[in-house]
């Protein structure tokens, strides 16, 4: 497997894992789920030489999301967000139910609309994006180069509420069943927080280990 560059970069009241993506020999990448701290993340993309062609939103949920409007304008990128997420974000019911449960302004619409299995090019690049609904309608992972960037679907060593508005438990487990535990063993899980024994993981690790996987799926 090549190495592609990977920075996870905790931000924010949340510590959301925000994540510079790139390729190697082009420098084109994409950023996901910036999370705020924007000048630092600025900083990091002129200091690695990166040239940033998506913003990548695992989700809407307003921490995952803060940094999204001035790093847009800066950067001049687009918004993507998957089809499901943007229209359910757009309900005022629900954008005022999520800004009290979080504390935090909702996502504005995205630019760019994805569907489960669109592949999105950066430079050498394809990130696939896989439509993972559970902890949101529209919660999607992109996976790129036997790396995966699981948002708040999959942690390590466990899963995404589903207590949240638009969340549902049934759907989250059918999302891990049907769409990440088929993924090579290898994969490296990439989380949209630091809330197991280490900041990363595998496919094969989650599935002997993850009480998500073992108890509700495996037994
Ligand atoms: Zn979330
Ligand atoms: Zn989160």
């Amino acid at each position: 497997m090549r190495k592609i560059l990977i920075k996870q970069i905790p931000i924010g009241p949340f510590q959301v894992l925000t994540y510079l993506v790139a390729c190697p020999q082009t420098r084109h990448s994409v950023i996901i789920d910036p999370a705020g701290d924007e000048d630092k993340l600025l900083t990091l993309i002129q200091t690695e030489g990166l040239r940033v062609k998506y913003i990548l939103n695992t989700h809407g949920h307003a921490d995952h999301v803060l940094g999204n409007p001035k790093l847009k304008d800066v950067l001049k990128i687009p918004v993507c967000m998957h089809e499901a997420e943007n229209s359910f974000f757009s309900h005022p019911e629900v954008r005022e139910k999520s800004s009290r449960e979080l504390g935090l302004p909702p996502p504005d619409p995205a630019d760019i609309t994805l569907k489960d299995g669109d592949i999105l090019e950066a430079g050498t690049l394809k990130i696939r994006v896989i439509h993972t609904p559970g902890h949101t309608p529209g919660s999607v992972c992109y996976y790129v180069d036997g790396n995966l960037f699981s948002g708040d679907t999959l942690f390590v060593g466990t899963a995404g509420r589903t207590d949240l508005i638009g969340g549902s438990l049934d759907t989250l487990i059918e999302s891990l069943e049907k769409k990440l535990i088929v993924l090579p063993k290898e994969t490296r899980v990439w989380p949209g927080h630091d809330y197991g024994e280490s900041p990363t993981s595998t496919i094969g690790r989650e599935m002997a280990e993850n009480p998500y996987i073992t108890d509700f799926i495996l037994s």
